[in-house]
């Protein structure tokens, strides 16, 4: 098995809006879902620049769907191509390591002779703003005519109305065209600039959504014929100028070695290999591949969103899943990327500001979803296929997200040491985030309190004292006196600017360290963390008893009852045992808190499999720990949650990382220093990855039996390894 590859030898017509999703490519800017190029009715065919949000009429921002450069009409001998007819052949691979998109199809339309047709299509990593296709055609059994038309189009849904309207075309010489085109609540510009290079001559079609150009040719059996494409994407908004479109003489070819190049390096920092099990080797990889693909560059002032930019789920809505699940695994491989989420955090600031002070609040309540400002998008009402709409809490009273941001910003800053950042920005978030908490705790005779909440369980609302906000508000309490302590040695001046812009008074640090220590956690006599007040006296349910089922017992159980019962969306004590272990308790309150909290969660959420993994690991509990880390897995690749056109799971991908190099290997900071300790599965000889800390890359090599070691430090010029061809 070629674990580089993401493969498939069969066309199946009910897998076409997953496998769009998951052969999505990227490069941080743009990104395209895997929609083949010909029509085939039922595709989702979108391309996405990220940070682009674009706000229709009454309607909450989304990423619009760009105007489409993959689009393209074959015709053999007046014959339209398309899958219904006769295929003799069929292989789409994802190239990971190159990040090409490649589909060979076998063809013979009624009536026409057989022809081989290769498609490549990359986003290039090297030049971000260009696209490239190649076409080969081959006849192989009679010499036959050919036409193909492929232009820009500004017609596709986006995922109801385009979001872009077209508002000059021109076509600057012979098979070029160019668009400028308006968003839908004209906000931006875009721009797009294509030339298709091949034999015949161009001509332009022009219809107003859709400009396209054409070429005949004459296929000769045996005489293979070659089409390339580019198109390049400029915004109104973006920092850096539009790269101009490659020369005529230039080959996709040439446009791919030179995006491989930029891929090989982010894969120095980021391939797994694991020695035993091919199959997981693909599943990390391609969770590596996605999460780079989707990271946007610096300065784009945005992020990734709930379902990547791989389908229109969660309208590209940036969630905790970014600051939790993403970036502690982005920190220790491509810390540049994860940077650029906290800048993007940072300037989301006075968006949570707002926010605070909508609800009479000081500091900053971060958004549960953000876009392009900081702002909160979450809807207020679910919009079901069928049933009346639910009323969505979390953009109120989901409050913990304050807090994962501030976890994101620690926790980049403890593996970087990155001080510049800190004094500039993470300081400013942590505080602000520490204040909200302190103006929002209701302080009584028996400690403070946070009431009407909603934990990361998200089928209990309206609860009080949630074991995991309470904790991360008591956190970040602290947290933030001691950096505003560590900011003052550091930097007296930068300090005092920031306590006069927000206002902070001398006392504050003392103050919050004091509330900190009163924030009420409650825990029954067997060690176990009550996830909410009244968990323990809710109706316990039996979960494994509804097996087999492919309902989400909260849709089984029904709204009300799953409020009242014992059955949790997804890890909440658990989830704090991952990001917190030490505050959580002992070995065997980990242990105890597993034991009743495991059995009670449904895994209703894609953040749960691979969150459970990572723990079963710290807990040693290895073989289940894969059976989750398998599950997790297929979420994406399987589909197993039946909403995978909706795009690729931004936290389930990063939680199988974090599973891999976090759980599997072990690695952890101890004492400001990484260490690793393989947790390995039985069958799994060797794991391999590299990871950065404090600016130096360390590779580590980890075998069974060998239980624990200090990471040692590889120079840089020596970090080549074994096996490392590029
Ligand atoms: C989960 C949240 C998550 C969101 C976006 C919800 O179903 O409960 O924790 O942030 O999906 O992935």
């Amino acid at each position: 098995m070629n674990t580089w590859l993401l493969a498939e030898d069969r066309f199946v017509p009910s897998l076409v809006p997953s496998r769009e999703s998951i052969y999505t490519i990227g490069n941080g800017y743009l990104s395209t879902r895997g929609s083949f190029e010909e029509d085939l009715g039922g595709e989702i065919r979108a391309s996405f620049i990220n940070g682009l949000y674009v706000s229709p009429p009454g309607e909450l921002p989304l990423l619009g769907a760009v105007p489409d450069w993959t689009g393209v009409s074959i015709t053999i001998d007046g014959v339209l191509f398309s899958l219904d007819g006769k295929i003799g052949g069929y292989q789409r691979n994802l190239d990971m390591r190159s990040g090409i998109l490649e589909r060979e199809v076998l063809w013979r339309g009624a009536e026409t002779g057989v022809v081989k047709i290769r498609f490549r299509r990359l986003v290039s990593m090297a030049e971000r703003h260009l696209a490239a296709l190649e076409l080969t055609f081959l006849a192989l059994t009679e010499d036959s005519d050919l036409r193909l038309e492929t232009g820009i189009n500004t017609s596709i849904p986006s995922p109801n109305v385009p979001a872009w309207n077209p508002l000059k075309w021109s076509s600057p010489a012979r098979s070029r065209l160019r668009l400028v085109a308006e968003s839908i609540d004209g906000d931006h510009r875009l721009s797009v600039d294509s030339a298709v290079y091949g034999p015949g001559h161009f001509e332009l079609i022009g219809d107003h959504r859709h400009h396209r150009l054409a070429s005949e040719v004459r296929l000769e059996v045996g005489r293979p014929v070659t089409f390339t494409k580019f198109a390049v994407y400029h915004v109104s908004r973006d920092p850096d100028p539009a790269s101009p479109l490659p020369a005529p003489s230039t080959s996709f070819d040439e446009v791919a070695a030179a995006s491989a190049r930029a891929w090989a390096k982010r894969w120095r920092a980021s391939n797994v290999e694991i020695d035993g099990d091919p199959a997981s080797e693909r599943g990390v990889r391609f969770a590596a591949f996605q999460v780079v693909a989707a990271a946007p560059p610096k300065d784009a002032g945005a992020s990734i969103g709930g379902r990547m930019a791989a389908g229109f789920g969660y309208r590209h809505h940036v969630f905790w899943d970014t600051d939790v699940f993403i970036v502690p695994y982005l920190t220790v491989t491509h810390p540049d990327l994860a940077r650029n989420h906290l800048a993007y955090r940072y300037r989301g600031l006075d968006g949570a500001r707002r926010k605070a002070k909508k609800y009479g609040r000081e500091g900053a309540f971060y958004a549960w979803e953000s876009a392009g400002t900081g702002d909160e998008v979450t809807p207020e009402w679910s919009s079901p296929l069928f049933g009346p709409p639910s009323r969505i809490w979390t953009g109120e009273i989901e409050e913990h997200i304050t807090s994962d941001v501030a976890y994101a910003a620690d926790h980049y800053w403890r593996w970087t040491a990155d001080d510049r950042f800190m004094l500039d920005e993470g300081v400013e978030i942590v505080v602000e985030g520490a204040r909200y908490w302190a103006s929002r705790l209701e302080v009584e005779k028996d400690g403070a309190h946070v009431r009407n909440v909603i934990g990361p369980d998200e089928y209990h609302t309206h609860v009080n004292d949630s074991y995991f906000t309470n904790l991360f508000a008591a956190w970040q309490l602290r947290r933030a006196a001691s950096l505003v302590e560590w900011a003052r040695k550091r930097s007296a001046a930068k300090t005092m600017a920031l306590t006069a812009r927000i206002g902070l008074e001398p006392a504050d640090p003392g103050r919050w360290r004091q509330l900190a220590n009163r924030i009420v956690l409650r825990r029954g006599a067997d060690g176990v963390w009550e996830q909410h007040r009244g968990f323990f006296e809710a109706e316990p349910v039996n979960i494994s008893s509804f097996s087999p089922r492919r309902m989400a017992m909260y849709d089984l159980l029904g709204e009300e009852r799953a409020e009242r019962s014992q059955v949790i969306k997804q890890p909440d004590v658990v989830m704090a045992m991952a990001m917190l272990p030490q505050a959580v308790g002992t070995e065997a309150v980990h242990r105890a808190n597993w034991a009743y909290y495991f059995p009670r969660c449904d895994h209703g959420s894609s953040l749960s499999l691979a969150v459970h993994a990572r723990v079963a690991c710290d807990l040693g509990y290895t073989e289940l720990a894969y059976e989750l880390f398998l599950r997790a897995m297929a979420i994406d690749l399987e589909n197993t949650m039946g909403n995978g056109q909706d795009g690729i799971h931004a936290a389930t991908q990063g939680g199988v990382l974090q599973a891999t190099l976090f759980g599997f290997g072990g690695l952890a900071l101890q004492d400001g220093e990484p260490v690793t300790r393989p947790r390995l599965p039985d069958h799994w000889k060797e794991l391999q990855f590299s990871f950065s800390h404090q600016g130096i890359r360390y590779e580590r090599e980890l075998r069974m039996g060998k239980r624990s070691g200090m990471a040692t430090a590889i120079p840089r010029n020596r970090n080549r390894k074994k096996g490392d061809k590029e």
